[in-house]
Parts: C-alpha cells; structure tokens; sequence
C-alpha cells in the first residue's frame, strides 16, 4: 500500500510488514516496528510528525527483508 498512516492511525506488525513464511521474520518485525513507533512518538511534538518519521526510518527495513 502507498501509506502505512492516515491522520492518527498508523499500521504496525502484519497489517504492512507482512513477510513470507520463508524468511521467518514476521513476529521480530512486527515487534521492533512497535518499537519504533513508540520511540518515535515519544520524541516527535506530533502524532503526524511521529508517524511519518516511523514509515520513513523502518519502510526500507521492511522492504529489504521481502527482497
Ligand atoms: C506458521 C507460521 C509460522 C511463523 N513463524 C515465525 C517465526 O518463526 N518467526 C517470526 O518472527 N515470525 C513467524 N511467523 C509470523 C508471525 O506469527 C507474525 O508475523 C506475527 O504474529 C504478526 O503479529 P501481528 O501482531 O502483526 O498480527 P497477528 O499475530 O496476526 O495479530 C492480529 C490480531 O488481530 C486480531 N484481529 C483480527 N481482526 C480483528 C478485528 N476486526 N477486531 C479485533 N481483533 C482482530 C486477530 O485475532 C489477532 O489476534 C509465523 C507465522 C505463521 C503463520
């Protein structure tokens, strides 16, 4: 999907980093994704800028592991 968020909904785990059964990872993704969320909402003055700083750091992590 294009987005990971919209407004103050943002998708964590499975619902965007779904990989295949082979490369085993699903469960350490979908935990460390969490992590950076919440680190990054703890930091960032906004939920919008929170979010957005989530997709950019851990989008390319994501996508490396389905490759
Ligand atoms: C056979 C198998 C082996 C795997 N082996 C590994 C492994 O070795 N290592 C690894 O890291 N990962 C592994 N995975 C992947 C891992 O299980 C998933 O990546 C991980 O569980 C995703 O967590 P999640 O919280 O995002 O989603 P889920 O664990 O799917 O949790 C989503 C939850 O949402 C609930 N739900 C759904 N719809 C609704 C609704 N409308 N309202 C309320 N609740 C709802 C569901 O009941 C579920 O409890 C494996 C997966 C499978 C199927």
């Amino acid at each position: 999907m294009p987005r990971w968020s919209k407004d103050r909904v943002a998708l964590v785990g499975d619902a965007c980093s779904a990989v295949s059964l082979m490369a085993g990872q699903g469960a350490s993704l979908g935990m460390a994704g969490g992590f950076v969320l919440a680190d990054q909402l703890a930091r960032a003055g906004s939920v919008d800028t929170a979010v957005a700083a989530y997709e950019r750091m851990w989008r390319p992590v994501v996508e490396e592991k389905r490759r």
